[in-house]
């Protein structure tokens, strides 16, 4: 059994020593082998190339892959994916918040027959405003999915070759791996990890790249969304038809005109929001057709380094 360590890397510089000298020492301890570590340097304008570059120098287990500039954390996953060689795959990152001394213990379910173990975090180190934002959006998009997503998993976890073999048949845009991973099949369990901090640096995902991956979990795996236009449309007649029905019993019964420019005013506002709202969700999936279309790679890798 050959296992492959998948971890792409943006400026991580801070963090690469000390990740090499943990991944080596639970590496060593993995009988049989050679075993393989791929890192998929995400176009870093710090020292990790250099130190990759290094390393590979000196270990026969290390391959660098560069790819061409930043193409974010879903994408340098892909590349990672394409290039790994191995029976069983480990993804993780670079930070050393997923800990490499979990290997291990995926590697048992392996052997009993799992085709993908996937980290489950029990606990978050992270600031609650972030750490809620995540409760909330595992939960939508377990809800909104037809694909069974399980809620507060990364992408840490192990693949079987067939499983990563299946993922690199899905050419998909807008990658949310850890959603395909779910949407493989195969037999799949979830193993309660905690997460820890990040070992130095900040988390590269800004806001808005976080946001882009929360809606790539949620447009990507589900249409409902789309039907939400249709059962607001639904209730809007409805009351539309209720009030028209009011409107001209008062008018004739009791000779009143309804007044009020402040409930026309709401009613005007409501409706434009409603409107704008269907609009986005349409522009969503629109973009993603668009994105599609393209047919342009994931990424673009510049050079490959192999141990030696
Ligand atoms: N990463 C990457 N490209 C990017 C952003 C991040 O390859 O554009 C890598 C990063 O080096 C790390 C992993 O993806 O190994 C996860 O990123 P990060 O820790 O910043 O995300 P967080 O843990 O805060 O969600
Ligand atoms: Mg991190």
């Amino acid at each position: 059994m050959r296992v492959s360590l998948a971890i792409p890397v943006y400026n991580e510089a801070e963090v690469l020593p000390e990740l090499l000298r943990r991944i080596r020492a639970v590496l060593d301890d993995v009988p049989e082998g050679p075993h393989e570590i791929v890192f998929v340097d995400d176009g870093s304008s710090d020292a990790s190339r250099a130190l990759i570059e290094r390393a590979a120098a000196e270990d026969r287990r290390i391959v660098g892959v560069f790819l061409s500039r930043n193409f974010g954390h879903q994408a340098a996953l892909t590349a990672a994916l394409d290039v790994v060689s191995g029976d069983v795959v480990v993804v993780m990152d670079a930070d050393l918040q997923d800990r490499p001394e979990e290997i291990p213990r995926f590697l048992e379910y392996y052997k009993q027959g799992y085709d993908v173990v996937y980290a489950q975090r029990r606990a978050r180190k992270e600031r609650w405003r972030l750490s809620s934002s995540y409760l909330v959006f595992y939960r939508l998009a377990a809800m909104l999915s037809d694909t069974n997503l399980p809620p507060d998993t990364g992408d840490f976890g192990l693949l079987s070759r067939r499983v990563v073999d299946e993922l690199k048949s899905a050419p998909e845009h807008n990658r949310y791996l850890r959603g395909l991973r779910a949407w493989v099949g195969f037999r799949q369990i979830g193993v309660d990890v905690e997460r820890a901090k990040r070992e130095a640096g900040a988390s590269k995902y800004s806001m808005f790249a976080l946001l882009r991956l929360a809606f790539d979990g949620i447009f990507s795996f589900s249409t409902v969304p789309l039907r939400m236009a249709t059962f607001a449309g639904l209730i809007v007649l409805a009351m539309a038809m209720a009030y028209t029905v009011y409107a001209v019993y008062v008018r004739i019964m009791l000779d009143r005109a309804p007044a009020g420019f402040t409930a026309q005013l709401m009613i005007t506002v409501v409706l434009l929001g409603i409107q704008l709202v269907i609009l986005g969700v349409m522009g969503e999936y629109l973009g993603r057709i668009y994105e599609e279309t393209k047919r342009r790679p994931n990424y673009i890798i510049g050079k490959v380094v192999r141990g030696s």
